[in-house]
């Protein structure tokens, strides 16, 4: 897709659009990377701000049958789009939540000593054919799972997982974005002994520890099912090594407006862009309320003005001062004067910047810059099934 033939419609700002195909595909790339197991989908946070719907409907067109979010409206929301598919709760259930996985036909992920015993209670009232539960070991991230002792807890009474059979037994990997991490041994030889621990108390299970980034630690860090999200939507898996995935969002803005400064003078909030001899500003119509990241511009953070660029028709434009909720100046003295008129489209990611590269600008990681796509971006589709 060249950015000259992409126009913002008149009433919105800037567009996204989300290639269907390329996540496929990226689909199909972690499938031949663990042939030996499942790929389950993270779809949580509205498919990492790209679009639930679509996103699920084009994973599920290619094989996905099993898909994570994070809350039960999460889930709820994706068993409404007539998804048939095993739909996991990662933050597990809480008393007051049980009717909607219920409803939802939602597979609970058990975190905790809590969460078994009342996902043991809920069985009582439960459909015949609702989902077993997952039942998620912490290995060394401290967040979400059963710990040591809780461990110790769950062996010596089996008696709480009476009436809840446990499908899958998941941990979560900590450092697996840094390949040489020690962790990453320490949590899947600890992964290992845990389940086996659990085997006689639980009976068979089936066992998942990778996410994206796991998936690319190699065979030993695949078992049954690995849980990619992020690789999915084009995120690099680890930053040293090149990025095998497919970029699946682009974002374009127009020139709203230009004007030559000529004399000394600042650009933007707090004067943070100071303009020495000529220079030529233009004025996007995106900003950080539509998801691009304040910190990408001048920030007290980055004195020195900001690295990064948006490109028009492929000629970089470094950014200016800076962002706005709804604007972003961008300094365009070097680009051909024919590109730079109102209405023109410009690109804030594409060819020439990742999600990854304006993350790293802005002093974060990709998953926020995506997740944190808002609302007022206008997401348009290209390639899938529809
Ligand atoms: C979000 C999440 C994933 C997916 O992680 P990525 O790094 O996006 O691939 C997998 N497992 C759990 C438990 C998660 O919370």
């Amino acid at each position: 897709m060249a950015a000259r033939d992409i126009v913002i419609p008149a009433d919105a700002g800037a567009v996204a659009i989300v290639d269907l195909d390329a996540i496929a595909e990226n689909f199909r790339l972690i499938q031949a990377t663990c042939p030996g197991a499942d790929v389950g989908a993270a779809v949580k946070a509205n498919a990492y701000g790209l679009g639930v719907g679509p996103v699920t409907a084009t994973l599920a067109g290619a094989g996905c049958t099993t898909f994570f979010v994070a809350t039960p409206a999460e889930g709820l929301q994706l068993r409404a789009s007539d998804l048939t598919a095993e739909i996991v709760v990662l933050n597990g259930p809480e008393p007051g939540n049980i009717p909607a996985f219920h409803e939802g036909r939602l597979t609970a992920t058990l975190n905790s000593l809590p969460q078994i015993e009342t996902w043991r209670t809920a069985r009582d009232t439960a459909p015949e054919d609702t989902a077993d539960a997952w039942l998620h070991v912490d290995t060394g991230m401290n967040r979400l799972g059963i710990g040591r002792r809780e461990l110790e807890t769950l062996i010596a009474d089996p008696t709480r997982f009476d009436g809840i059979r446990i499908s899958t037994i998941l941990s979560h990997l900590a450092c697996a974005d840094t390949p040489d991490h020690p962790m990453n041994t320490a949590q899947r030889d600890l992964f290992v002994d845990v389940c086996e621990r659990l085997a006689p108390v639980i009976g068979p299970a089936r066992t998942s520890l990778a996410n994206s980034s796991g998936v690319f630690l190699g065979p030993e860090y695949h078992f049954d099912m690995v849980r990619p999200g992020a690789s999915l939507y084009g995120i690099r898996p680890s930053a040293p090594q090149p990025n095998p995935m497919k970029q699946v969002v682009e974002i374009y803005t127009k020139i709203l407006q230009l004007r030559d400064v000529d004399t000394p003078m600042t650009v933007g909030y707090g004067a943070a862009h100071q303009v020495t001899g000529t220079r030529r500003i233009a004025t996007l119509a995106a900003g950080y309320a539509d998801g691009y990241p304040r910190a990408a511009g001048n920030t007290a953070a980055t004195k020195e003005g900001s690295s990064m660029c948006a490109f028009i028709d492929g000629q970089a434009a470094p950014l200016a001062g800076r962002i706005s909720m709804d604007l972003i100046t961008i300094d365009v003295t070097d680009v051909p004067a024919e590109l730079c008129h109102p209405g023109q489209t410009v690109e804030l990611l594409g060819p020439n910047v990742t999600a990854d590269d304006l993350a790293d600008a802005a002093g974060t990681i990709a998953y926020e810059v995506l997740s944190g796509l808002g609302p007022r971006l206008h997401l348009e589709y290209q390639g899938g099934t529809s």
